[in-house]
This record gives C-alpha cells, sequence and structure tokens, in this order.
C-alpha cells in the first residue's frame, strides 16, 4: 500500500490513487479509522462514527475491481454535520431533545454524495440546533480545537471543521445560518464555503432559521471545496427555494477589484475596534498581496451592515421558535410525561432543550407576538432589505469584497459562554452574507502566536449572487502564496 501524507491527501488526489489501484477504498477509510481512534479522546469531533462505512468501502471497491470507472467521490471518507440527515442514522442536530432520533430518509445532499459513491464515516458534534460559535452548546459535551485543546474549534459546525484538521475525514459538511461553517474552519485552519442561499438543496437539514441555513463543505483545500460544491449544488424538487446554479451562474469567475468594507476594516487605520490586532496585521498582508499582483483595490461603504447582528437576532430567533416548535414530545424523540397534554409539551420542551435554545424560542416567540410584531420582526425585515441593497449596490463598484472571517482567534473554553452577547459577535462578519444570500468562504490566513501555541486565523470573500467561482479563484491565490504572504 502506497504510504500517505494524510495532511496532504485530497479528494483528488485520493481519487487518482484509489483510480489507479494503488489503495482500496477499504485501506483509505481504515487509514482514517486509525486517526479517529488515536485522536477522538481529545477532539471528539464526532458524536458516532458509522461501524456500515467499511461495508460501503468494500461495496465500491468490488466495483472498482469488477472494471467500474470510480466515480470522483468513489470511496472518499466523508464527515457529516449531526443536522443533516442520513437514512437509518441518529439525526439530534446535537439536542437531546432529538437524541435517539432515526433519520428516516436521506437529504438531498447525502442522497447526491452517495450516488457519487462518498462513504459517511461519522456524524459529527455542533451546537444544539446549530445554535452557537464554539460546540459548547451541544449536548453531548464540546469538541475541542485540534491546534490548542483549551480552546473552542469554532461552531456550530465546531465538529465537522476539527475533523476535517485532525485528518479523521478527508472533508465535510456543515451548515451555515450566521457564520456556522466559516468561523469553524478559521478557528481549525481550514477553508469552508457557505453557498448562495438556494444553491444547495436544504432537504433533509434540521432547519434552524430557514431563509438563512445553507448546507456547505468543509475542506483543507480550495480545490475540495470546489469538487464537493458541485457534488451538491442544484435544484430539487423538495426544497422550493433551491435553483438551478448552472442557470443562474454569475457571469464573472474572476475579480479584478476587491473591495474593503469600511465598517468592516479601515485601509487607513489597518484595523477595526474590537479586531484583534494580529489578524488585521494578516488581513493588510493579504490585500497587499493582491495589490501586488495587479488587483485594484477600493474601499467602499455598507451602511446597514453595522445593523447586520441586531438584525440577524431577531429574524433568526423568529424563524427558530417557529422551527422548533414541531419538538413537542408527541411527535419526535424525548419525551416527559405530565398530568396533561400541555404538562407533556412543557415539560418536554423545559428538559429537552438546553438553555440556549430555550433563550432563543423565547426571544423569537417575543418578537413575534401581537404588539412587538411591527416594533421588531417587520422592522428587521425591511433593515434585512436595505443591507440587501447595500451589497447590491457595493457588487456595482467592485467584484469581491475581502473581510476578517472572525473578529478574534480561537478563543477558550468558557471564555465566552456566560456572556451571550459576547459570543453572539463572533458572528460580526460572517452574518451579513446570510441575510443578504451571497456566498462567501473562509480560508486560512497564517498562524499566529498566542500564549506559545500557534492559532490558525481566517479570512473571507464575500461574493456577488451565484458568484461563487470567483471566491474559489481568489482563495486559491492565496492557497498558492500563502507561504511568502504571512
Ligand atoms: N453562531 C451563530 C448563531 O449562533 C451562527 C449559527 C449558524 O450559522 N448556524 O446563531
Amino acid at each position: 500500500m502506497t504510504k500517505i501524507n494524510l495532511s496532504e491527501l485530497t479528494i483528488k488526489k485520493a481519487h487518482d490513487l484509489i483510480h489507479d489501484k494503488e489503495i482500496s477504498c477499504r485501506e483509505l477509510l481504515s487509514i482514517y479509522q486509525e486517526n479517529i481512534k488515536k485522536h477522538e479522546k481529545n477532539v471528539h469531533a464526532y458524536l458516532e462514527v458509522f461501524d456500515d462505512a467499511f461495508e460501503k468501502a468494500e461495496e465500491e471497491d468490488k466495483k472498482i475491481m469488477a472494471g467500474e470507472e470510480p466515480k470522483l467521490l468513489a470511496g472518499i471518507p466523508l464527515a457529516i454535520k449531526n443536522n443533516i440527515m442520513i437514512k437509518g442514522k441518529i439525526c439530534s442536530a446535537g439536542s437531546k431533545i432529538l437524541e435517539n432520533y432515526k433519520a428516516t430518509y436521506d437529504a438531498t445532499v447525502i442522497k447526491k454524495l452517495r450516488d457519487e459513491g462518498a462513504i459517511f464515516i461519522g456524524r459529527t458534534n455542533m451546537d444544539e440546533f446549530a445554535m452557537g460559535s464554539s460546540t459548547e452548546n451541544s449536548a453531548f459535551g464540546p469538541t475541542k480545537n485540534p491546534y490548542d485543546l483549551e480552546r473552542v474549534p469554532g461552531g456550530s459546525s465546531g465538529g465537522s471543521a476539527a475533523a476535517v484538521a485532525q485528518q479523521e475525514c478527508l472533508a465535510a459538511l456543515g451548515s451555515d445560518t450566521g457564520g456556522s461553517i466559516r468561523q469553524p474552519a478559521a478557528f481549525c485552519g481550514i477553508v469552508g464555503l457557505k453557498p448562495t442561499y438556494g444553491a444547495v438543496s436544504r432537504y433533509g437539514l434540521i432547519a434552524m432559521a430557514s431563509s438563512l441555513d445553507q448546507i456547505g463543505p468543509l475542506a483543507k483545500t480550495t480545490e475540495d471545496i470546489e469538487l464537493l460544491f458541485n457534488a451538491i449544488k442544484g435544484k430539487d424538487s423538495f426544497d422550493s427555494t433551491s435553483i438551478d446554479f448552472d442557470k443562474f451562474r454569475n457571469k464573472k469567475s474572476t475579480a479584478k477589484i476587491i473591495g474593503v468594507p469600511k465598517e468592516f476594516f479601515s485601509l487607513k487605520d489597518g484595523g477595526k475596534e474590537g479586531l484583534d490586532k494580529d489578524i488585521a496585521a494578516n488581513i493588510v498582508k493579504t490585500i497587499d498581496f493582491f495589490k501586488d499582483n495587479g488587483y485594484i483595490i477600493k474601499e467602499v461603504s455598507l451602511p446597514y451592515a453595522e445593523y447586520s447582528l441586531p438584525t440577524y437576532y431577531i429574524l433568526m430567533p423568529a424563524e427558530v421558535s417557529a422551527n422548533l416548535a414541531r419538538f413537542d414530545g408527541i411527535r419526535y424523540g424525548f419525551s416527559e410525561k405530565g398530568d396533561n397534554l400541555l404538562e407533556d409539551y412543557m415539560k418536554t420542551r423545559r428538559e429537552g432543550f438546553g438553555k440556549e435554545a430555550r433563550r432563543r424560542i423565547i426571544l423569537g416567540t417575543y418578537v413575534l407576538s401581537e404588539g412587538y410584531y411591527d416594533a421588531y420582526y417587520s422592522q428587521a425585515q425591511k433593515i434585512r432589505d436595505l443591507i440587501k441593497k447595500d451589497f447590491e449596490n457595493a457588487f456595482k463598484e467592485v467584484d469581491v469584497l475581502i473581510t476578517p472571517a472572525t473578529p478574534t482567534l480561537p478563543f477558550k473554553f468558557g471564555e465566552k459562554s456566560g456572556d451571550p452577547l459576547a459570543m453572539y459577535l463572533s458572528d460580526i462578519f460572517t452574518v451579513p452574507a446570510n441575510l443578504a444570500g451571497i456566498p462567501a468562504v473562509s480560508v486560512p490566513m497564517g498562524f499566529i502566536d498566542r500564549d506559545n501555541v500557534k492559532l490558525p486565523t481566517g479570512i473571507q470573500f464575500i461574493g456577488p449572487w451565484f458568484g461563487e467561482e470567483i471566491l474559489f479563484d481568489l482563495s486559491k491565490k492565496i492557497e498558492y502564496a500563502r507561504a511568502n504572504i504571512y
């Protein structure tokens, strides 16, 4: 068997090895499973490692031995965030209320990946119902950051990000409602894409806030991200908000003019209040790199973007309160009995949901209630439109926007978990793209020394609607030149 350096293995390289019969799908899987055995007790990226993965790998091997051309994802071990349904597997969304809930069907993305021969190696840990930025809200204990076990991996797709970073899978799927793919990708030193809203079907994703949720890939390289995005995108009759990407694809696939939103990053001061100084310095290096390579850097203004977080924290809980109403102890999962039906509901929900889920359900119910709807929910909808218009205007002047992915380095456990507002600020750079429905990618931007540990950072590119290819192009430029930039 060929010797493999996992940290350099990409989907394409693995495919070539499988294709050339240098390695079998079972052998590849077992290398990852060995790594899981070695690291899981420290990292806790998975809620479950599937014991049928080996059989699936064997099936792929048999096809190859019978002379079939392996498909691009044949035998590729992928980890799946546990809010994406895999038929017959527990799908808990990180919540006690769904602790034993078994998915009765495959999400569309799963079906697509399965058809391409991908192997699902396990289901990954996450903040309960994808609410959080650290995985500390998981009902099953947190995931640790592989770069420093005292620090969070980010969230809510923290399990997926840590699994990729620790070489416990080749790539993973996550979901992003306000940053849950990009922020953990940045914290774990990998690439993470939130696609354009509608580019990927949400059928079979346990809904958090349906107008913001998107499924997307996390991987070590942009090439892998692109490959997975192409495998999962597309219109789906089971999700009426999904759109035929190829039909609406942005005409541009490369950028010439890169915009720096002054509300996020001041070119003059080389930073912003609340933004880590070392992250700011790396942003400056990135901008200089693009300047040196002939790109035009232009300051743009997104005047309403500063209202993104307050807008998000009204609209998102409103949708959360509606989406989570179905978990009542009668239809799914965990159930507690009271003296009557209402008590059944109350007991089930009080004990089944964690603190953050309850907080958001209460907030959401409040902003939707009679007398407050106009003051909160409908105002926030209007601001959301204005934020969208801000981006429309910006993309008339520039091809793409550049911002930090996160304001801070990966933080320590407990550092923000007692202060919801501090935690919510982790999403300051990522939330606007969800509100506008536009694509955004987080790409590793070098390491920063903190307390004698090298911690990863991420840069974010935000593109116009269906402009994923522009993001891939810039992201690859950074990847190829990384060693010289930082
Ligand atoms: N951290 C954000 C939140 O808690 C984003 C979550 C997400 O994208 N799912 O809402």
